[in-house]
């Protein structure tokens, strides 16, 4: 019989993608979501619409019997975070808390959760698992409060790995899924919309001690962070004890190189004007990813350049537009 993966946040970016990832792995999906942010067209297996501090619904649907969970429902955005950081602990920490102790009740010990790269303290080099956490955002410090409730929950028998996700960007191949946030506020996707409009992408400072002077990300191919996810339940199906792992490709591109080629794959013009510092922002974030591709035998498959070419298909023509909590 199948095993059977309950993903929270399935109806989101990311999670779309696990969820159909783990499908075509042979696995029975359930996808929890509260559909705030959502898409329902985006799921292709069974949804049921669940905000995860209902501690009561929770632990009815696992009560059916799962195997593992991949746990990606949360808030995202730092800038929103430092406006609400309530909220944040509220929707993230508690929603997750829930989620561990309705794991607990019904034997489920296989925990994938959807972390952060923005948990590390700054620094000039690429980034492993063992640089120092220091979240600059109430965003961070959540998934930071999460990981740690995950490091002690580890002594009653789950099995989890943390993974830190560099910036994920990317569509799937044939457009059927893709990113669609309301508001956006991930540089690729406005870049696009940007150059398409004829309007100029806002460079959100560029006195950084880096080589352009805009910050420098790690951006990874969503459809190599769901291969991830994939790989990382089998390893917990089959006992692994799970670890914090950085999810990243080891390439880091500023923000003006991100301007240049999406104005590239478009064939049209970019402008680009130069804005105050985002809070919350750090220089330079770029993974050293060698803990993941030894444990999870994980490498990416995808460049920038396919990155790019896949978000301007989508954008092209996508399958969905903001969800239900647009603003
Ligand atoms: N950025 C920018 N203009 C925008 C959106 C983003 O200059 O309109 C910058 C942002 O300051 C950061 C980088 O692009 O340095 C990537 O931002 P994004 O929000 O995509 O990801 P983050 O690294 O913040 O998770």
């Amino acid at each position: 019989m199948a095993a059977r993966v309950l993903v929270t946040g399935g109806a989101g970016y990311i999670g779309s993608f696990c969820a159909r990832a783990l499908t075509a792995a042979g696995y029975e999906v359930v996808v929890a979501d509260d559909l705030s942010s959502g898409h329902p067209e985006a799921v292709d297996c069974r949804l049921v619409e669940l905000d995860l501090r209902d501690r009561a619904g929770l632990g009815r649907l696992l009560g059916e019997g799962f195997d593992g969970v991949v746990h990606l429902a949360g808030l995202i955005s730092v800038g929103e975070s430092f406006e609400a950081p309530g909220r944040y602990v509220d929707v993230n920490v508690r929603g997750s808390l829930s989620l561990l102790d309705a794991m607990r009740e019904h034997g489920v010990d296989c925990l994938v959760f959807s972390s952060t790269c923005a948990l590390y303290a700054p620094s000039d080099e690429a980034l492993d698992e063992d640089v120092a956490l220091a979240p600059l955002s109430p965003y961070a410090e959540t998934k930071l409060l999460i990981e740690r409730a995950i490091e002690l929950v580890r002594r009653q028998g789950l099995r989890a790995y943390c993974l830190r996700y560099f910036n994920a960007a990317g569509a799937a191949a044939d457009a059927s899924l893709g990113e669609a946030h309301a508001p956006e506020t991930h540089l690729i996707p406005i870049a696009i919309e940007r150059a398409s409009r004829g309007q100029p992408l806002v460079v959100f400072g560029d006195d950084y001690p880096t080589p352009d002077g805009t910050c420098v990300r790690d951006y990874v191919h969503v459809l190599d962070l769901a291969e991830a996810h994939v790989r990382a339940m089998e390893r917990l199906l089959a006992g692994a004890p799970g670890e914090a792992l950085n999810l990243g490709t080891g390439r880091g591109a500023s923000v003006r190189e991100i301007a240049a080629l999406v104005s590239r794959c478009l064939g049209r013009e970019l402008a680009v004007e130069l804005g105050p510092r985002r809070l919350g922002d750090q220089p330079s974030l770029v993974a050293r990813a060698t803990r993941a591709s030894r444990s999870l035998d994980w490498t990416p498959r995808w460049g920038l350049e396919d990155i790019v070419a896949s978000a301007c298909a989508w954008h092209r023509a996508p399958r969905y537009g903001p969800g239900r909590g647009a603003a």
